[in-house]
């Protein structure tokens, strides 16, 4: 078993929470993917969980710090949350769907600046920038 299906077993557990295979199932699909719209998610499980299912186990996620959501205006993807992964952002192509992730420290350093200038303690952010991909804008 891997790192992160452990961290997954620790947060479920001090949660309360079973490991499912059901669970464990999305888990892999959303740690071997790009973020992904609740109807990509679904697609992927190859109908082994119903729809509802998904959703409920989703929100559970999102809940427990497991998975977060990429805000697309007002739609969103889901990925896993920061536990899981290097903090980043995201380009969006709002052609083709892709989603590019962005680790910059200076951004970070930025952020952090501008936060502190303004006496204010950060819990949270989020910067997706949308727009066209290199291949989207040759078409
Ligand atoms: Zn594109
Ligand atoms: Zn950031």
């Amino acid at each position: 078993m891997n790192r992160s299906n452990q961290i997954l077993k620790d947060i479920l557990k001090s949660n309360r929470l079973s490991v499912t295979n059901q669970r464990l199932l999305i888990f892999n699909i959303l740690s071997q993917n790009q973020p992904l719209s609740m109807n990509e998610l679904i697609k992927k499980t190859n109908s082994e969980i119903d729809r509802v299912s998904v959703y409920r186990i989703i929100e559970t996620f999102i809940s427990v710090g497991i998975a977060q959501k990429v805000s697309l205006g007002w739609k969103y993807k889901i990925e896993l949350s920061d536990t899981f992964q290097d903090h980043h952002h995201h380009l969006i192509c709002l052609a083709c769907n892709k989603t590019i992730a962005i680790h910059n420290q200076g951004l970070e350093s930025y952020l952090n600046k501008i936060a502190n200038e303004n006496n204010f303690e950060t819990k949270n952010h989020q910067i997706e920038i949308q727009g066209y991909c290199s291949d989207c804008q040759k078409s």
